[in-house]
């Protein structure tokens, strides 16, 4: 993720007025210019056809834009927004045609891995590191990825004539496009080995695990994700290797309601602590803390514990912990408790409750 980013608006290249029907113009036409099938020997395309669909995704979703428009990108982070869903994009965009062909390369680079890690609400606070382990293609080590047995020799494929691929032309909403596709006879090498490699039988790639050391920062949310770049599958001849995305799972816990960095949780509070005013006990994510009542405090009323909340993604102050008083009216009163209740009753006027100021 790059660490500043720029203006949407600007990169879509619209007006901060823009019309729903011109953002969606210009991001077509950027789409197609910038489209890595078009524009392939732009290495940078790829990465501003990204930023534009991110401008997009936001953009397009009035919801979006208006949080966009009032905070900034900080609005859209704490919201939690931020990781991309540009699969979505490209689905409603090209009608669930994947313009790469793949995510985001040209042909050759190796296929995104995906994962998942689970987290409680409270590891949220911090910064954690997670090992994961995951299933990946990588390059075999015994034929360094050529998967000719050492020492043996490796023809050109005479069916892509050693380019490792085929063209295709095909009609698309960007006019006509040229389509490279990997050659079905080497499989995208453009070279066939005499005496296939015995450790990958010729393909050059073998399946392995990998675990890895995944930072996953303070702040996230249920279903965002973390990119790796360059820790998913190996590509073939040499291409760039994929991806690894992990995606979060935060377990619900049902004492809290979150809403990015803030949290909402209940508290039950005697009747008799509400007229008088004191203190109850209410979970927060580092154990049961006080939180004052105010004497005359009515059902449904909130207190605030500052900063007890969850940071932001990004770093900053922690949100706030936000707490509904619920009242509890006791039953099963014995006579005394029943005697000074009428008492009370009696004191607050005929047992009419006292009129909200
Ligand atoms: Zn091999
Ligand atoms: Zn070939």
């Amino acid at each position: 993720m790059a660490a500043a980013k720029r203006d949407y608006y600007k990169v879509l290249g619209v007006d901060r007025s823009a019309s729903e029907g011109d953002i969606k113009k210009a991001f077509r036409g950027l789409a197609r210019e910038l489209h890595p099938d078009v524009n392939a020997h732009d290495p940078e395309a790829e990465e501003k056809f990204k930023d534009a669909a991110e401008a997009y995704e936001v953009l397009s979703d009035r919801q979006r834009r208006e949080t966009y428009d009032r905070f900034g990108h900080e609005g859209l982070q704490s919201a939690g927004v931020g990781f991309g869903s540009f699969q979505d994009i490209f689905d409603a965009i090209f009608g669930g045609a994947d313009p790469f062909g793949g995510f985001g390369r040209g042909s050759g680079a190796g296929a995104d891995v995906a994962a998942v890690v689970e987290m409680d609400l409270e590891d949220a606070l911090e910064d954690q590191q997670r090992e994961i382990s995951f299933e990946v293609v990588s390059v075999c080590e015994h034929c360094r990825g050529n998967g000719a047995e050492p020492g043996t020799p490796i023809e050109t494929c005479d069916r892509c004539g050693g380019t490792g691929q085929l063209r295709e032309v095909s009609r698309s909403i960007f006019g006509q496009v040229v389509r490279a596709m990997p050659c079905d006879k080497c499989g995208g090498e453009g070279r066939i080995p005499q005496t296939p490699c015995e450790r990958c039988g010729g393909a050059g790639r073998v399946t392995e695990m990998r675990t890895w050391e995944v930072d996953i920062p303070a702040g996230i949310e249920d279903g965002q994700r973390v990119r790796i770049a360059g820790a998913g599958h190996a590509g073939a001849m040499g291409g760039r290797q994929g991806d690894l995305y992990v995606e979060v799972r935060i377990d619900p816990d049902e004492r809290f309601t979150r809403q990015g960095t803030e949290l909402i949780a209940r508290a039950e509070v005697p009747v008799t602590t509400a007229i008088v005013g004191g203190e109850v006990f209410v979970p927060t994510l580092e154990g049961e803390v006080a939180i004052e009542v105010p004497a005359g405090t009515q059902h449904g009323d909130m207190g605030v514990l500052s900063g007890r909340g969850l940071p932001p993604l990004h770093g900053g102050r922690r949100g706030d912990q936000h707490v509904v008083f619920e009242l509890v009216v006791p039953t099963d009163l014995d006579p005394e408790e029943r005697e000074a209740a009428e008492r009370l009753a009696e004191a607050l006027g005929q047992g009419q409750p006292s009129p909200r100021r």
